[in-house]
């Protein structure tokens, strides 16, 4: 099978079986994943953190636990989180300021409305990065359309990259990688954090 349908075969699996999870479980989970995150990483010396907000009908992870603690305990860094433009297939990046509006979008993702302060890509120290499924390779397997590609393909090259997921998304082989596709440095479930190998960046 080419890696197109095998990518295809292997979102609708994952996706399936992710939105079979009841909304509880997502949340112990998605905390879960928080603890793992806090854990290791240090917001110390983090400017930009890039966090994605979760599509809800997806039962994509409920960032809220990571946002609403940079803003308690680390009150220097600036959120940002992306906006998507379908006619580019580029995301802008948005500071999510703490009186800024949002809305759903048409795929379910909630957005700050304008007017915003957009923020560049090189500019982010650490980016918080949505999958459905990831390999010990550090390969990602998104929604496809390679919003992220893009995006992680422009950052600067000490940004860390981590992947937020749950257990129920890795996949032991054969997440095919493609040219254009951007490895994570590290992927963070409610298990484990993986680093991945050949990635030299302390967390
Ligand atoms: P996803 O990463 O969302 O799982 P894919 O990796 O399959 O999706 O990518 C989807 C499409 O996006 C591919 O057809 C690919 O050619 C395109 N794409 C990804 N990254 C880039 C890039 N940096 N420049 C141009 N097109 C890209
Ligand atoms: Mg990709």
């Amino acid at each position: 099978m080419d890696y197109t349908s095998l990518k295809k075969e292997l979102r609708t699996r994952l996706d399936r079986e992710r939105k079979a999870l009841s909304k509880e479980a997502i949340q112990d989970l998605s905390q879960q994943v928080f603890e793992k995150w806090r854990a290791r990483f240090t917001l110390k010396p983090v400017a930009y953190l890039h966090l994605f907000q979760p599509i809800q009908k997806r039962n994509e992870i409920d960032t809220s636990f990571i946002s609403d603690y940079a803003r308690k305990r680390h009150g220097h860094v600036k959120i940002v989180v992306p906006v998507v433009n379908p006619s580019s297939e580029h995301l802008t990046h948005v500071e999510l300021a703490n009186d800024i509006e949002m809305e759903i979008n048409h795929w379910g993702i909630p957005e700050p409305k304008l007017p915003f302060k957009k923020v560049f890509p090189m500019q982010m120290d650490m980016v918080l990065v949505p999958m459905l499924g990831f390999d010990l390779d550090g390969n990602r397997l998104g929604y496809g359309k390679g919003y992220y590609d893009r995006f992680l393909s422009l950052v600067h090259p000490q940004c860390l990259k981590i992947g937020l997921c749950l257990e129920q998304g890795k996949i032991e082989s054969g997440l095919p990688a493609e040219p254009h596709d951007v490895a994570l440095d590290y992927i963070v479930t409610e298990e484990l954090v993986y680093r991945i190998s050949g990635n030299n960046k302390a967390p």
